[in-house]
């Protein structure tokens, strides 16, 4: 069986010690394992930031933006490779597959463009230059340089190519060398990546190195110009948080955790319209896709209440139809969870919401799925709660399950009732509303806004679009409070945490001179 070996100090490197067994979750049969005692993290770090961190800092924006190309090229090339790998180790139907794999490389073909367009600059001009005191020439500019110290990203199990990119794409974009720990059930898509990049020797020495298996003390080796992004559980996310050297040091975190992301059905939407069948499909994908382990999975429909029954029997009718079993199968629309452990948590949530709420279908028991030996695999089937109270359940509101799992809650109508719901999920990823009223939009709009980190405005005119439940390279990705506090991506935003802003303050020409923006 193979093992997974690190990457670190631009050579393969394998552990030693306990190793953990990566399985494929529909099958439970043992794929590879992995095992990160041994590695030398310090020196890792080390070569990273003496190596990676220069080389990188020495390239321009474009320059930096033509490696992320190449990787997203790189990747394209063995795609489908990389797909059967997801269907094998991650429980991913091929269409989920794809959703991880070629979101992978079309973020990174964003950030290529974003890197185009910034031009031959190694830093970054912040807003205009302005005049401080009364002289014209005692002037301040804003200006912001890549950090010297190493990004470590810590990512969660469902996007293993996703999160490994979305995350390198904007930091060594900003000129900062990257050490990668995919979450270890699903390392196999990471790994296989990065052996891709490896052979082709697309990036600079030291510039991007994966850490395979358990993260040991690697979060607290690092310092001040260090930053760690991460992407995980509320309770990690707060550990890492509390880590003395992450408070002495003041390293630079970024936290992506949980979320109960809502759909709200305006009282205009009529059922049957287009947006009635838009909000309809939108909830049916965000349960299914990923099996539901999506962190931005809708996990509460929020529905008018003279509506609400009908919307139970059209969701109760599309989810019946959904084939679950081995997703390696072609008629299989939703796979597995991705282990053992996320099936017996995600079971003992839906009979936490069940305590409470009623089922309108599916349920936390045994499920017999398609294409697999009885018993075998970690397999939920999907599952909506009714809450007939409302805003009034207070579990609802906490207990996010990762799973295809949702709960359907009624409300008045009002605005400002459906923000109030949304608001007692504590801090979310996105809320979809759909409603063609535009009064009902502008109040629910504002309303929400300050709860969570995107808002989709469901309209029939844009179908084509992907859904709330995916996030675009363009537009920021993170929520407050339970979902982290943190913001990933939005495009040339990205790139604010691998950067340190400073204040430029002296004489015009000469900040002007230093900044090649002396215009006349
Ligand atoms: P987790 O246990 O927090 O693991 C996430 C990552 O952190 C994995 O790579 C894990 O490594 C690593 N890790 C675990 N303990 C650590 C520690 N003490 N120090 C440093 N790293 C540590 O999360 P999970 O349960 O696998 O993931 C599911 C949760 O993630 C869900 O609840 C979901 O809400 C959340 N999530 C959020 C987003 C988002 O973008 N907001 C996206 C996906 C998932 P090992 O795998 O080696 O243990």
């Amino acid at each position: 069986m193979k093992t997974l070996s690190s990457y670190v100090g631009d050579q393969w490197v394998e552990g030693s010690g306990a190793q953990q067994m990566l399985l494929n979750p529909a099958t439970e049969e043992p794929l590879a394992c992995a095992r990160s005692e041994g590695v030398d993290l310090a020196a890792a770090l080390d070569h990273a930031r003496r190596a990676g961190g220069p080389a990188l800092r020495a390239l321009s924006f474009a320059e930096r933006g033509a490696l992320l190309g190449a990787m997203a090229q790189a990747m394209q090339a063995h795609r489908d490779e990389l797909l059967e790998l997801a269907i094998a180790n991650c429980g991913n139907t091929r269409s989920d597959g794809k959703f991880d794999v070629e979101g992978a490389i079309a973020t990174l073909s964003a950030f290529a463009e974003i890197g185009t367009s910034v031009g031959t600059a190694q830093f970054l001009v912040d807003g205009e230059g302005m005049q401080l005191g009364r002289s014209p020439r005692f002037h301040g500019q804003h200006v912001a340089v890549p950090r010297t110290g190493v990004a470590v990203h810590i990512n969660a199990f469902n996007f293993p190519a996703w999160g490994f990119a979305e995350k390198a794409a904007a930091a060594l974009l900003a000129g900062m060398p990257v050490l990668s720990k995919p979450a270890t059930s699903s390392a196999m898509l990471a790994h296989r990546i990065m052996e891709i990049l490896v052979e082709r020797r697309i990036l600079p020495g030291g510039a991007l190195s994966l850490l395979v298996g358990s993260p040991r003390e690697l979060p607290s080796l690092l310092g001040g110009q260090d930053v760690l992004a991460f992407t995980g559980s509320g309770d990690t996310g707060a550990r890492i948080r509390a880590l003395p050297n992450v408070v002495r040091e003041s390293v630079h975190i970024n936290v992506e955790a949980d979320s109960l992301n809502a759909a709200v059905l305006g009282p205009d939407v009529e059922p049957r319209s287009d947006l009635y069948e838009l909000f309809l499909k939108d909830v049916q994908r965000d349960m299914t896709q990923k099996a539901g382990q999506k962190c931005t999975a809708i996990r509460r429909v929020i529905v008018p209440a003279v509506v609400a029954a009908g919307v139970r029997e059209d969701l109760v009718e599309l989810l019946g139809g959904v084939r679950v079993g081995n997703p390696a199968m072609d008629e299989v629309r939703m796979g597995p969870l991705a282990t053992a452990s996320q099936l017996a948590d995600a079971r003992e949530g839906v009979e936490r919401l069940a305590a409470d709420g009623e089922l309108a279908f599916g349920s936390a028991a045994p499920f017999a799925a398609a294409g697999v030996p009885a018993g075998k695999g970690y397999f939920i089937s999907p599952v909506l709660v009714e809450f007939a109270q409302g805003a009034a359940a207070d579990v609802v509101h906490a207990r996010e399950v990762f799973g295809p799992v949702a709960s359907l809650l009624p409300y008045s109508g009002e605005a400002g009732d459906a923000a109030a719901i949304v608001a007692r999920g504590n801090g979310g990823l996105v809320t979809a509303v759909y409603s063609d009223d535009a009064g009902w939009i502008r109040e629910a709009v504002f309303g929400i806004a300050p709860h969570c980190g995107r808002i989709y405005l469901g309209n029939a005119k844009i179908e084509l679009s992907p859904g709330p439940g995916t996030v675009l390279p363009q537009l920021v990705h993170g929520g407050p409070g339970r979902a982290g506090g943190g913001e990933e991506l939005g495009g040339v935003r990205a790139l604010a945490f691998y950067l340190q802003r400073v204040a430029l303050e002296g004489s015009r020409p000469v900040i002007q001179k230093l900044l090649g923006t002396r215009t006349g």
